[in-house]
């Protein structure tokens, strides 16, 4: 993933100026980590604008500090992260499906921007919520735009409609929005041809949200897109595509931003699952390389987790009082959220090293024999922050033996434990 490169940069950028004894008062080490992350923006199709107003922000954060202060690197680096923050954050949709409540979205957008795409990915999001979503093909200018929708919608096993004879996309819409709202769709999405005309005709048609697909990969170039239907008024929310592999993905982003079209999810591949909800904050922490752990709130978590449960575990890495039961309680929300291949970072909570993305099925067995390992733990070693220390060779055989594994994955374990706590420690020190 290009933006995983972005923020590579960036991070790094902020690493050698924390490497540094001291932030000098020059204000050199600073020049030089700003220079670096403005090539790195502006690389990622950032326009030079955006990039400089970014710039004069943080300059203006660091000069106002008192010369005194001995946490003027926690403060830069927040600074970085706010002032990303404020560059990517495009605002709310103006509306949300809810459960249970029939409504309809109306996906536009231009020609192989990755709209059917995405009205496949968005069904597939809202039916694993619960929803029960349909689609409904109304473009009628491309033979065999029906056949590929057709065939999602039986891929989900959900609900469709469209025609083979009809011509007119309204008509086509309208009678799919009647049928299927009496078969209890609550969300019916509605796919329209790329010719300006219909999709104007159908959104006379009052849909109670559109939403316009972007493809990422045309970076600042979005910006007028972005821009023209943002004065449509009728455009409630944005799908940028394509921001796996394209250089140019952080331009996109940002000029959405810049017009305030509120930017709902982003495509990160063409499988169905590679679609991933666009919240400012978790991105930002993902793009600045705490991926493991702001992953946590990203994707689907939200949905299996406790709403207190991503604080708790960041509270307690960030306080170092990170327990292997904690880290057992993670591990139960992780097996319970799906596919968990999807992460920049490998596995939230776990290494990448020892998880690597793209192994999900090898990555859930691991999760579930340390599960093992930690049921056959006391709640002294449960409970301890540094379980490594209070267990000699004799007690690790012991655990081994009980859970049926090997001694060797009672040491990754507490490998992994003792990994995760100190890379937390150290980005909370860097900060
Ligand atoms: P439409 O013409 O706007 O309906 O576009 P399609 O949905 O047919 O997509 C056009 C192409 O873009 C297809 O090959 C899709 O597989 C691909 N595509 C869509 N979204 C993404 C994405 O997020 N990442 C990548 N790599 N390809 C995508």
């Amino acid at each position: 993933m290009v933006l995983a490169q972005l923020g590579g940069r960036i991070t790094r950028a902020l690493e050698q100026m924390s490497s540094l004894t001291e932030v000098d008062d020059d204000g050199k080490a600073l020049t030089d980590c700003l220079n670096e992350i403005a090539r790195a923006l502006h690389q990622s199709g950032v326009p030079f604008k955006t990039i400089c107003a970014m710039s004069s922000s943080i300059r203006r954060i660091v000069v106002n500090l008192d010369a005194r202060t001995n946490d003027k690197r926690r403060i830069i680096h927040e600074a970085v992260f706010t002032e990303l923050c404020n560059m990517l954050d495009s605002g709310k949709p103006s509306f949300t499906p809810t459960k249970g409540k029939p409504s309809v979205v109306l996906f536009v957008g231009l020609q192989g921007s990755g709209k059917t795409t995405s009205c496949t990915k968005y069904a597939y999001y809202h039916s694993r919520k619960g929803f029960k979503p349909s689609l409904v093909c109304a473009d009628t200018s491309r033979a065999g735009a029906f056949d590929q929708l057709k065939q999602n919608a039986r891929k989900l096993k959900i609900p469709y409609h469209g025609s083979y004879m009809e011509s007119d996309p309204v008509k086509i819409a309208v009678e799919g929005v009647e049928r299927l709202r009496k078969e209890n769709s609550d969300l019916i999405i509605v796919d329209t041809s790329r010719r300006h005309k219909q999709e104007a005709a159908l959104i006379e048609e009052k849909p109670d949200l559109v939403i316009f697909v972007i493809d990422g990969s045309i970076g600042q170039a979005a910006f007028d897109q972005a821009q023209a239907f943002k004065q449509s008024a009728s455009v409630g929310a944005v799908i940028v595509t394509k921001l796996d592999g394209h250089a140019k993905g952080g331009g996109a982003l940002s000029t959405a931003a810049a017009t305030k079209s509120p930017v709902i999810f982003i495509g990160t591949g063409e499988h169905i699952d590679e679609f991933e909800v666009f919240d400012v904050k978790p991105f930002v922490s993902r793009l600045l390389g705490i991926g493991d752990l702001s992953g946590l709130v990203n994707k689907e978590i939200h949905d299996v987790m406790p709403t207190d449960q991503p604080t708790e575990f960041m509270q307690k890495l960030a306080e170092g009082t990170f327990t292997l039961r904690l880290l057992y309680k993670h591990s139960q929300n992780i097996l319970n959220m799906g596919p968990i291949g999807q992460f920049f970072h490998g596995v939230p909570g776990f290494s990448s090293e020892l998880m690597p993305k793209g192994y999900d099925k090898e990555n859930r067995a691991k999760i579930k024999r340390y599960m093992t390992i930690m049921d056959s733990m006391t709640d002294e070693e449960l409970d301890s922050t540094n379980p490594m220390l209070i267990m000699n060779e004799s007690r690790i055989s012991q655990i081994a033996r009980r859970s049926g594994r090997l001694m060797k994955d009672v040491r990754d374990l507490l490998q992994e434990h003792k990994q995760t706590a100190k890379r937390w420690s150290k980005f909370n020190t860097n900060r």
